[in-house]
């Protein structure tokens, strides 16, 4: 269903009450969308199986079902004026059946896309003509035959399942055939993406949020550093990226997001690569029919989060570019920070330990953001930290405290 007008807060609900947004899942980015759509006064309703999710806890309604239980999209349809989805791996179908009765954003189909590493390869490609920006090498694998195709020049490389794959999971790095025929095997045979391991000289991602009118705006560019495969860092500010591919990087966001007919929030992650010549080149890695955990920053460094953008982008309400006002950096708290540190994340051997929020608030310009996670799990997102100050030197510098204290890697000269 298209929306004609826009569903302004207060308003009246198909529930005969106020409006009402919906979001399938309810992990730490359904609960900042909630937050943020409650901060503009709609009601909120949340549909995830589990009675402890982030934004479960806090919404106005929570349904507990699966997410392909009719019963429970029969509820949100019931309840909601518009939906929206807070992770990828959210079955197509049951956007496509919610679609039929009220706004969906983004659209199943887009969300098709962004859930198979294949097909979105194949969009990126299809978007390179037009932005100049292609994704890494790769050879799709769904059959021996394919597997035995593979190029020499792949290898060494890296196998990615096409789907459920995040945070580094199912991914197997390979630099033999005979390595790659077995990480094949150990994956059960499903279908997969063998891509050319790269040289990477720094990563990015960019969000940008499209209305259904068409209208995008981009945020500015994101720094990524990540240790072992999950987000670790963010980095905003003037001089953290170079200014010529940073805008690259919004120009071939943009086409992608233009190309799909997106509506919503999307990041699009990139790969700084170098060419044989020493120039620096851009590569595209991967997308999110979403926020980004590499967007956090928004909240407390923008004049418009990328949550509120989302919540906007929903609502068919004026999508603003956004403004960032201060130089910011995101430290992810991984659930490790609640154990005594030790040389594996064998987390028997470890004692629980309360991280030290005391000393870390005390720092100006300290923004925490925990996700009310009952239990801390090595590698789990529990939070993340926002930090901005009036320059990057104070922003660099507060950042190398907050590392300090909370015992993580210093940040790179
Ligand atoms: P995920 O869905 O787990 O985020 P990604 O494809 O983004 O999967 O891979 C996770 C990380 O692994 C990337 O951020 C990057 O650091 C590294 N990586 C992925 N693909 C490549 C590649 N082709 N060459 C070099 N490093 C890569
Ligand atoms: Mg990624």
């Amino acid at each position: 269903m298209t929306q004609s007008k826009p569903l302004l807060p207060g308003g009246p609900s198909v529930n005969g009450q106020q409006v009402t947004l919906g979001v399938m899942g309810g992990g730490q980015l359904g609960r900042m969308f909630v937050q943020a759509a409650q901060a503009m006064g709609y009601f909120t309703v949340v549909l995830d199986p589990d009675p402890a999710s982030p934004a479960g806890l806090i919404s106005h309604h929570h349904i507990k079902t699966a997410y392909d239980d009719e019963q429970g999209l029969a509820q949100l349809v019931q309840r909601c004026d518009a939906i929206t989805t807070e992770f990828e791996n959210v079955p197509a179908a049951a956007l496509a059946t919610l679609a039929k009765q009220r706004v969906v954003a983004p659209s199943a189909d887009c969300v098709a896309v962004a859930q198979d590493r294949a097909k979105e390869k194949s969009h990126f490609e299809q978007c390179a003509s037009l932005s100049g920006v292609a994704p890494a090498p790769h050879a799709i694998i769904t059959t021996d035959a394919a597997l035995a195709a593979v190029p020499a020049g792949l290898l060494p490389g890296i196998l990615k399942t096409t789907r459920m794959g995040y945070d580094g999971k199912g991914q197997v790095r390979v630099s033999t055939r005979e390595e790659l025929a077995a990480a094949w095997d150990a994956l059960d045979k499903v279908p997969c993406v063998l891509e050319k391991m790269l040289k990477l000289r720094a990563e990015c991602s960019v969000i940008v949020a499209r209305g259904a009118d068409g209208q995008v705006v981009c945020f500015p560019v994101q720094k990524n550093t990540h240790h072992d495969g999950i987000l670790a860092l963010t980095e905003v500010f003037e001089g953290a990226m170079d200014a010529t591919l940073a805008q690259r990087a919004q120009a071939s966001t943009v086409a992608i997001a233009n190309h799909l007919r997106y509506v919503g929030v999307l990041c699009v992650e990139y790969f700084v690569v170098e060419n044989p010549d020493g120039a620096l080149d851009l590569v595209v890695n991967e997308m999110a029919p979403r926020p980004h955990n590499s967007g956090h920053y928004t909240q407390n460094a923008c004049d418009l989060s990328q949550f509120e953008a989302q919540v906007r982008a929903l609502a068919g309400l004026p999508l603003p570019t956004p403004r960032q006002h201060s130089p910011a950096t995101m430290v992810n708290l991984l659930g490790d920070l609640w154990f005594e540190p030790n040389a594996t994340r064998a987390q028997a051997s470890r004692q629980p330990v309360s991280p030290p929020w005391g000393a870390v608030l005390a720092l100006p310009g300290t923004h925490l953001h925990l996700y009310g996670k009952l239990s801390a799990r090595p590698a789990r997102k529990m939070g993340h930290l926002n930090i901005t100050g009036d320059s990057v030197a104070q922003v660099r510098g507060t950042t190398a405290q907050v590392l300090a204290l909370l015992g993580l890697p210093a940040l790179e000269a």
